[in-house]
């Protein structure tokens, strides 16, 4: 029997794992910035959790749910997406109240379940890291939300960026649309899709985001929703075009995105971004939205919120499509070789010695011969070697050797177990 990963799913192995260490760490440090603080969720929740603030007909309900029902027959849903969960743990947690600061801001990593069909960025097991701000209906807050995500990006290589972007308006827009697209979209009910046919009157909005070809083309012509926004969604949507402007951040209206959850209501957004590794064109990267009737779904109050998810997989594959450099985290700095199995307890002092002072410092566990153990420092790319033989042993000394330049020392063993900083300094300087 061998066992396999199940579908969609992957290992993330070492070598892989320091590349997630790093836009994760990139991403706490420059939220950090922004004021945003950590949440963590737990990856199931209750299933109507999900299917009250994803929305019946979103496809993440009707086909991609991870859910079940547990021994205690609890319909259960592997999260698959953020913000939901966020939002129960805000209400339950009564963050809402006058203890926390507003707008409360937060922000998540970790990995979501989607039953979807698998793909070069697109896995059933997935990660994502989210923002999400509550308590604020400014639109200062939207653009505040778009240029982090546009800030982290850049952080990490990525700024040939396409940003769309779009309003949801407020209520009365929406039903003001919902009615003018149904009545545009009937006489074509017979043209369209299956999964379109049944939106058309549940969810007509939903019909726009379908991507069946047989749709496309009756979507081109739908009506534009930012003909159809009050004065007040007219107005936000204004103040959030203006001030990216002012930021210098570039974007495109797209007025037929409307995004796959139910739950967003003025401004949406999408960031996309080109690899080859990733098909044909721009994909997008990060998405995300103002939700100000979320909060109250989940049972809090009326309370507004904004925030967005981005995709690491599809980050990965970009970043590495683009060659970025990652920092070296696993740089060794010292093998150290023993000659002899007197020499290779010795050698295991000094490596405690060395890690106890804040080095990074391996040897050889398999009882190699010393040509073995020297091929092993170059292989783990080690800074210095340093070698304990016989002689050595008898000397209480130890051999130095800095792997870049090839300059060699012998030093006293005990100045590498307790200074060994200093000793490098003065090795460097020829001092010795
Ligand atoms: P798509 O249209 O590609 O299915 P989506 O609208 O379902 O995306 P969102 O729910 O907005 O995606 O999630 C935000 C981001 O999470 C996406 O832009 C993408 O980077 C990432 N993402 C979503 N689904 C997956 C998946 N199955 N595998 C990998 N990444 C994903
Ligand atoms: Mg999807």
């Amino acid at each position: 029997m061998r066992y396999q990963r199940p579908k969609g799913t992957a290992d993330i192995l070492p070598g892989e794992s320091e590349q997630w260490q790093f836009v994760e760490e990139t991403a706490r440090m420059l939220f950090s910035d922004y004021r945003y603080q950590e949440i963590r969720t737990p990856m199931f929740e209750s299933f109507d959790v999900f299917s009250r603030t994803s929305g019946e007909t979103s496809d993440i309900v009707t086909k991609e749910m991870y859910d079940f029902y547990d021994k205690g027959d609890r319909h259960i849903t592997l999260r698959p997406e953020g913000t939901a969960g966020v939002v129960r743990s805000f209400v339950e947690n009564k963050l809402f109240g006058p203890d926390t600061p507003k707008p409360v801001k937060m922000f998540y990593m970790g990995p979501m379940f989607r039953y979807e069909r698998p793909q070069s960025g697109r896995l059933r097991e997935f990660h994502q890291i989210g923002v999400e701000a509550f308590g604020s209906e400014s639109p200062q807050l939207d653009v505040e939300v778009i240029s982090m995500a546009v800030d982290y990006l850049r952080h990490l290589g990525i700024d040939d960026l396409r940003i769309a972007i779009n309003t949801l308006g407020d209520k009365e827009t929406r039903s003001n649309y919902r009615q003018a697209l149904i009545d545009y979209l009937e006489p074509h009910f017979e043209e369209l899709s299956d999964d379109s046919k049944e939106r058309l009157h549940k969810n007509p909005l939903r019909v726009l985001d379908s991507k069946a070809p047989e749709d496309q083309l009756i979507v081109d012509g739908a009506p534009s929703i930012l003909d159809y926004l009050t004065d007040d969604a007219q107005n936000h949507f204004d103040k959030v075009t203006r001030m990216l402007d002012g930021l210098g951040i570039k974007y495109d209206v797209d007025h037929t995105m409307v995004r796959g959850l139910d739950y967003y209501n003025h401004t949406i957004f999408e960031i996309m971004a080109n690899a080859k590794e990733l098909g044909e064109g721009y994909t997008t990267i990060c998405a995300g939205g103002r939700y100000d009737g979320l909060v109250e779904e989940l049972g809090g109050p009326q309370m507004p919120g904004v925030g967005f998810g981005l995709g690491v997989e599809r980050l990965l594959l970009l970043m590495n499509s683009k060659k970025f450099v990652f920092p070296n985290f696993n740089a060794l700095d010292a093998y150290v070789v023993g000659i002899g199995e007197e020499a290779s307890l010795e050698a295991f002092k000094v490596v405690q010695a060395l890690r106890d002072n804040g080095f990074s410092a391996d040897k050889d566990y398999l009882d190699r011969k010393p040509k073995a153990q020297f091929k092993s420092a170059d292989k783990l790319n080690a800074k210095f070697t340093l070698t304990i033989g016989e002689k050595e042993l008898e000397n209480n000394t130890i051999h130095l050797k800095n792997m870049a330049d090839g300059k060699e020392i012998t030093v006293g063993i005990d100045d590498v177990k307790t200074r060994f900083a200093e000793l490098l300094n003065e090795f460097d300087s020829d001092n010795l």
